[in-house]
């Protein structure tokens, strides 16, 4: 069975809660669609706003992060039923700049990945090497490894509703896309894996996304690769082009 394509946004640390509604005005139009699932991830304050916005369109919210506890003493942080109760349907976990700059391990993506499936959230878990790590040649046992700590535990089920967005460190924000070929390669083997740890049905249900300064001009060849299956656009899903990419067919 054909994957359906999965195509998100990943507006980080950007847009203030009246820009971000504006900017849902501008795209809305734009990125109506029934060939893919359209996800707009929004920094925790646009949530609200965002969610009373997308009504009546085809578009679907997602956080760009949340904490593994229910509740409690976490000054800061955001729970997974508090995105239910807000009406989010997705979160990116694991993106490499929480890895980075805040420091989450693989682990704290596994508990995350638990708890998303515990409250109905489908977890984007993004993977990816650093350019050393590609330099090296090291690039597949590295993902390989995220792969596998970030599913350990997870049922079958849910690994096949899951998604997985291959995004290398080099090439995000810096304006340098993998080549086709090299993500195709990385996101046939990220799938390779979760057929290992899985089984074929498995692997050949979960979406995989390739992420990196993805824009209008790159968009049909990546998402035309028979490994991948959508992507997570960062610069170029605040500005109109993102209904091209959208549309990318
Ligand atoms: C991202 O941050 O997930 C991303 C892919 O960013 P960009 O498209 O700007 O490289």
């Amino acid at each position: 069975m054909a994957r359906k394509k999965i195509i998100a946004g990943n507006w980080k640390m950007n847009m203030t809660p009246s820009e971000a509604v504006a900017l849902v005005e501008t795209l809305k139009p734009l990125v109506a669609t029934e060939d893919a699932d359209v996800v707009f991830c929004v920094p925790a304050i646009d949530i609200v706003p965002v969610v009373e916005a997308v009504k009546g369109s085809n578009i679907q919210v997602g956080a760009e992060n949340m904490y593994f506890e229910e509740k409690g003493a976490y000054t800061g942080e955001i729970s997974p039923n508090m995105l239910v109760d807000a009406g989010v349907k997705y979160v990116i976990l694991g993106h490499s700049e929480r890895r980075g700059y805040f420091g989450e391990t693989d682990a704290d993506i596994n508990k995350k990945m638990k708890k998303a499936f515990e409250h109905g959230l489908t977890p984007i878990m993004c993977c990816g090497e650093s350019l050393e790590q590609r330099e090296q040649g090291v690039t597949m046992d590295f993902i390989r490894q995220q792969v596998k700590i970030g599913f350990q535990g997870l049922t079958a089920d849910q690994a096949k509703e899951a998604v997985i967005a291959y995004e290398p460190i080099w090439a995000i924000g810096t304006g340098k896309t993998a080549t086709t070929e090299q993500a195709q390669e990385v996101c046939g083997e990220i799938r390779k894996c979760i057929a290992e740890i899985y089984d074929e049905a498995t692997a050949e249900a979960i979406r995989i996304q390739y992420g990196g300064s993805v824009n209008a001009a790159t968009a049909p060849e990546l998402f035309a690769q028979p490994d991948i299956d959508g992507g997570l656009v960062g610069g170029a899903a605040l500005k109109p082009d993102f209904g091209k990419i959208v549309n990318y067919k």
